[in-house]
């Protein structure tokens, strides 16, 4: 070490080219002298180290930028690149394996006999349920087919309210009609009494599936009998003016659950009836 820096203390102006190569030469041995001294942590090279970096610190003649890059070691990164790739070739080698092999599983689920069982399975159930639904929406049509309420007469034309007159209680709703009107059922149900009764003349009594009791009252004929179901709007006979009637009218009464008489019109229009 001492003859190196001893001739770069004292150069040869003559032959620079040569004096340069011994240089870098020199520079990377240096180099080497350094990682080795790193590399080992030894007292003895640690010197030689600090020796070399004292060395490297004097002035020297030519560009020292040059002749201080360390020398590449071509052989070690070409056997370092080729491992990289040889690794990244077995990880997409081994990545593609797996990803076949979990279709393969996949495919082998969805055509195994019990894959195919399920499906069924679900796909019955499934029209299972369309087909309750479907029912379940006919059942509600019908059913609202059958509790809707209708008026008992076409036209109708209100000529006495429900309330007291005369001392007595006018039980019903009257509406002034010509004698041989059709009169309807209001809704589904049974008729209860279908006859001549007193004051009420011929007399239509009709129990509905919510329990409600309507009379028709004076009528003129009857075409029901006690025992027969009705429907919404199902003809029960002609209005008239029989009994204790002072014109042709139909006499209508309301009875919820068979009780008392109610004012038909707050009854009607709570079943979305307007006369
Ligand atoms: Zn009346």
């Amino acid at each position: 070490m001492a003859s190196y820096v001893g001739r770069r203390r004292a150069p040869k102006p003559r032959r620079g080219r040569a004096r340069r190569a011994v240089v870098v030469l020199t520079t990377g041995a240096l180099g080497v002298v350094g990682a080795v001294a790193t590399s080992s942590a030894a007292q003895s090279s640690t010197t030689t180290h600090r020796d070399a970096v004292a060395g490297m610190a004097a002035p020297l003649p030519v560009a020292f930028t040059v002749s201080r890059r360390p020398l590449p070691n071509l052989a070690a990164q070409a056997a370092e690149s080729t491992a990289a790739v040889v690794e990244r070739t077995r990880q997409s080698r081994e990545q593609a394996r797996y990803v076949a092999s979990r279709r393969a599983a996949t495919r082998a689920a969805l055509a195994s006999p019990g894959r195919q069982e399920e499906k069924k399975r679900a796909q019955d159930a499934a029209r299972t349920v369309i087909a309750e639904r479907t029912a379940a929406a006919a059942r509600a049509k019908k059913v609202a087919k059958i509790h809707r309420w209708v008026l008992p007469i076409n036209h109708p034309n209100l000529s006495s309210p429900f309330g007291h007159r005369w001392g007595r209680l006018h039980a019903g709703l009257d509406f002034s009609t010509p004698v041989g009107t059709p009169l309807v059922a209001m809704s589904s149900g049974v008729v209860t009494k279908a006859e001549y009764s007193g004051g009420y003349g011929l007399k239509v009594e009709i129990r509905y599936w919510d329990g409600t009791v309507s009379y028709f009252a004076h009528m003129s004929e009857l075409s029901v009998q006690e025992g027969d179901l009705v429907a919404p709007g199902s003809p029960v006979g002609k209005s008239g003016n029989t009994g204790n009637s002072t014109g042709p009218h139909l006499h209508l009464e309301i009875h919820p659950e068979g009780g008392d008489p109610v004012d038909p019109a707050g009854w009607l229009a709570a079943h979305h009836l307007n006369p």
